[in-house]
């Protein structure tokens, strides 16, 4: 027998290359590291500690490739609003309020709605500098989490796409960068540069942040389409095919390149950005809150494209729920196959024999490996294996009714919006236990929500974005 610090037992999910998984298993935990998975039967390890059992299931941390988690203070405030209303009156002002200070209370709650649900690695994008330390307030955040983050410090110049005092001059943006990346870079974060989309600064100064990524070996982040390239493409770029052939066209896309949502997309695009080996991060979740009828990711896989699932920001992406959105992937996508065959043919007949797309077990796969790979961190993270990082999550569904019977464990866990924070028995980073019986070991929840609160309250009246709060709520709200 060999000695460990940590060895959970249970259903072992481990999302290997031949995604073996092990009715009665054990993952065994030493120094950080997985040094043991397979059978129960089989287990020769001995842990200073044993977790889990009967009723238990292990899998990877789970991995969110978009966000944007300062927006914490705005959480919701979406619902009702235009997309013009929104980002000139409360986003934009409410977030750019934020220091150090206020962007670590207002991310807090965020972070804990994912590390609490089993979320162990986050991709950050943050683009509200008038505070040049709001990041840093983010990144502190996550540290206090004990979460992983690649966080990329997105660098706006376009006059009409952000409001004054969020335009940076690139050398700024790119030093702003080169600080942070100095600051904060350890085992558990990363730093790069982007920008929000290709409409948000010049060509050359876009290919100048791209260039930054390739010279420092890191990824280049973009919302492609974003929602202003439409608006802008023909008219800054003189360019009437679509955001991803403009990158292409400009020798951009490539394996360095993330981009999110990625849809609306031209015909051909998809394999191109298979072609060209660039990532996505689908935001499934958001894009059917949106009543995107048309959300495809189903072109991105037949193409054989790596993706990952994310959230996006807390004002849009309500309840900021991954398992929510890995749910959403499989609704999206029927609905939007449904949609898309309605246009062509309408009066087809069902059959029964028909399959739908994919299955609960994609979904997993999307959030654990996938994501890794997403956010080229598959050699640390991702699955449960030999020689990767300890980031994994024990569930105990003992309690949880909407696990039982187990027959069907992963289309449960999938379509009924995953284990409530209480089933969540543990959660690690790096074989640190982060979170422990649902609760986070060293943050206080019930004190960051009333620091959320309350930052809240002060912004609205700060930045006089009080006018959209319940702005056209149809019931009589009393306030006496
Ligand atoms: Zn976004």
């Amino acid at each position: 027998m060999k000695s460990c610090n940590t060895i959970l037992r249970g259903t072992v999910i481990s999302m290997d290359t031949d995604r073996r998984s092990y009715l009665n298993g054990y993952v065994a935990v030493e120094a950080g590291k997985i040094v043991g998975v397979g059978a129960a039967g089989e287990c020769n390890f001995e842990g200073q500690e044993t977790i889990g059992g009967d009723g238990h299931i292990v899998i990877p941390g789970l991995v969110n490739v978009h966000g944007h988690l300062v927006q914490g203070c705005i959480r919701g405030m979406a619902d009702g609003t235009t997309f013009e209303e929104r980002l000139f009156g409360f986003y934009y002002p409410m977030t750019g309020a934020c220091d150090e200070e206020r962007s670590y209370i207002s991310s807090l709650p965020p972070i804990l709605d994912l590390i609490r649900r089993g979320v162990t690695t986050t991709a950050d994008d943050h683009f509200t500098h008038i505070h040049k330390r709001s990041i840093d307030g983010v990144l502190k955040a996550v540290r206090d989490a004990g979460m992983r983050c690649r966080m990329a410090r997105l660098i706006l110049s376009d006059p009409d796409n952000a409001p004054d005092g969020f335009r940076e001059d690139l050398d700024v943006g790119l030093a702003e960068t080169e600080r942070i990346k100095a600051e904060w870079e350890n085992d558990h974060t990363t730093v790069t540069a982007s920008t929000i989309g290709i409409t948000y600064c010049t060509p050359d100064e876009f290919k100048e942040i791209w260039q930054w990524t390739v010279d420092n070996d890191r990824q280049f982040d973009v919302h492609a389409p974003s929602v202003l390239d439409t608006r802008y493409l023909k008219e800054r770029r003189g360019w009437e095919r679509g955001s991803f052939e403009w990158m292409d066209h400009e020798g951009i896309l490539g394996p360095n390149v993330i981009a999110a949502h990625a849809q609306n997309l031209r015909p051909g695009e998809a394999d191109l950005i298979s072609k060209c080996g660039a990532h996505i991060a689908l935001v499934p979740d958001m894009e059917q809150v949106l009543g995107l009828v048309e959300f495809d990711a189903r072109s991105f896989l037949d193409a054989g494209v790596t993706c990952g699932i994310g959230l996006d920001g807390p004002v849009v992406a309500y309840g900021h729920d991954l398992w929510t959105a890995l749910r959403a992937f499989l609704t999206a996508q029927r609905l939007g196959d449904q949609h898309r065959k309605q246009m062509k043919d309408s009066d087809k007949q069902w059959t029964g024999y028909e399959m739908l797309f994919g299955s609960a077990e994609l979904a997993l796969e999307l959030a654990t490996i996938g994501g890794a790979k997403a956010l080229n961190m598959d050699d640390k993270i991702g699955s449960l294996e030999v020689g990767k990082d300890a980031d994994i999550v024990l569930i105990d569904r003992r309690g949880e009714t909407q696990l039982s019977p187990p027959a069907a464990l992963i289309p449960n866990l999938i379509y009924g919006n995953g284990p409530s924070a209480e089933a969540i028995a543990r959660v690690m980073v790096r074989g640190e236990t982060v979170v422990e019986n649902g609760e986070h070991v060293t943050l206080d929840r019930l004190d960051a929500i009333r620091q959320s609160d309350t930052l809240q309250e002060t912004l609205l009246d700060e930045v006089d974005a009080r006018k959209f709060v319940r702005m056209r709520s149809p019931y009589n709200w009393v306030d006496a």
